[in-house]
């Protein structure tokens, strides 16, 4: 890889955690709790709320998750391993590695491991 082309993934990884961050600060907004117990409002609807509020929560805990490994891979994205598959070393694909910038495996490694 290239410097220009590691620079090039540097500010994919940080645009990415920029928009990330905004979208953890948001669902957490949309997932406080709006209803008081006592609230009139009907049980359906309570029901629908507090799901609602799992899809956030679980929503949150994945794009944390994400902002995390996107964490790691600038930490990374300036050393030589940057951009190689942990398990067999072989170069990751750059198009593989512009779709998920924070990716460790290779796409065949990747596939092994999920099968
Ligand atoms: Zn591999």
């Amino acid at each position: 890889m290239t410097p220009l082309q590691r620079q090039k993934f540097k500010d994919i990884i940080e645009s990415e955690l920029t928009l990330l961050k905004i979208e953890i600060a948001a669902t957490e907004e949309d997932s406080k709790p709006t209803i008081t117990p006592d609230s009139a409002i009907g049980r359906i609807s309570r029901v629908e709320a507090i799901q609602s509020r799992h899809i956030g929560e679980a929503s949150v805990r994945a794009r944390k998750a994400r902002a995390m490994q996107l964490e790691r891979a600038l930490t990374l994205v300036d050393k030589e391993e940057y951009g190689l598959c942990v398990a067999c070393e072989e170069p990751i694909p750059l198009a593989r590695l512009r779709l998920i910038p924070e990716a460790t495996l290779c796409v065949i490694c990747a596939a092994s491991l999920e099968a």
